[in-house]
């Protein structure tokens, strides 16, 4: 009987694979669309220092709304742009809507705004990434050393070598580097040091461990304290409670974003969000603008 089932769940998983890559190559389809029709759009996320609820920042997020009006989470369809290679076009398209909107954020006053971008592998490793960067820093006048790069452990370990190189060119635009979801992955310490990165995001599953205010032994608490004896910033993703934004703030983490705060926006919501929060730092606000 043993043998019997084995076989019925073996024909039932290889047909349960080709609904799988029909319904990828389908969503593959529409994703390209939905490009095209100009029907993705950017979201973004405030990040704040907890201490004062300060506005630092934002992450910039990529939606996508289908034909029947439903939210595809990334999660989703990110791994599809990834592999048909669809990301480098959205991925150049992202980075210079988040740009702009870092630009426009800086025109009107809030100078010390940080812009963080998500870059995948096969944008990050295409031949013209610098070069696409370059020009979309150009065209949108962005301040680049308020714009964030954003990559995961992975990257560090697929191509060490070629990571290292590209991060140096980045570097000398003035763009910062920060590793997304940290502890996720299985980057090595001597990896991360030599990639002379300047931010950990320590992932939401690590934030979301934290239960009891004193988050002894927790990996959140040894990222933070890893961050502090490299000297590079840290920022806490996917806060959701007062007392994991406490329980960060006392092993030394300020920096966050998560629902707690805010969730991801649209553009103009994240203006009139940011016009409303006190604190923030809004220098001056130029005369004349609406
Ligand atoms: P990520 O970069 O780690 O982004 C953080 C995710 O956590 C976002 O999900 C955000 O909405 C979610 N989040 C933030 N705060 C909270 C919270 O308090 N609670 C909960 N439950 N979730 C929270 P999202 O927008 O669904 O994005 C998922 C992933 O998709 C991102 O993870 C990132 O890896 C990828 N992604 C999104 N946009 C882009 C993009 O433009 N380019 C690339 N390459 N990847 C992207
Ligand atoms: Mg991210
Ligand atoms: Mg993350
Ligand atoms: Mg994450």
């Amino acid at each position: 009987r043993a043998k019997a089932h084995q076989r019925a769940s073996h024909s039932y998983f290889t047909l349960d694979m080709g609904v799988e890559i029909r319904e990828r190559v389908r969503m593959m389809h529409a994703l390209r669309a939905a490009f095209e029709n100009e029907r993705l759009f950017v979201v973004y996320q405030p990040q704040v220092d907890m201490r004062t609820t300060t506005p630092v920042g934002a992450e910039a997020l990529l939606r996508w709304k289908n034909e029947e009006g439903q939210f595809v989470p990334p999660d989703q369809f990110i791994p599809i742009a990834e592999y048909s290679g669809l990301i480098v076009d959205i991925g150049e398209w992202v980075l210079r809507s988040a740009c702009f909107e870092l630009q426009h954020l800086h025109q009107l006053g809030y100078t010390d705004f940080k812009m963080a971008v998500n870059v995948s592998q096969a944008q990050f490793s295409h031949p013209q990434f610098l070069q696409s960067l370059e020009r979309a820093l150009v065209e949108t006048k962005a301040p680049a050393n308020c714009l964030e790069l954003e990559i995961t452990e992975s990257m560090a370990m697929n191509d060490p070598e070629m990571l290292i190189k590209t991060l140096l060119h980045i570097k000398q635009f003035g763009v910062q580097i920060s590793i997304d979801d940290f502890g996720t992955g299985f980057s090595s310490l001597s990896h991360l040091q030599r990639l002379n990165v300047d931010k950990l995001k320590i992932d939401r599953a690590f934030v979301n461990e934290i239960n009891d205010k004193s988050g002894e032994g927790s990996i959140a608490k040894m990222i933070v304290q890893l961050s502090q004896s490299l000297n590079i910033k840290v920022i806490a993703e996917g806060v959701e409670t007062k007392l994991q934004a406490d329980t960060l703030m006392s092993f030394g983490c300020h920096l966050a974003q998560g629902y707690l705060y805010a969730r991801p926006q649209t553009q103009l919501d994240l203006r009139a969000w940011l016009a409303q929060e006190p604190g923030q730092d809004l220098i001056h606000l130029p005369r004349g603008l609406p």
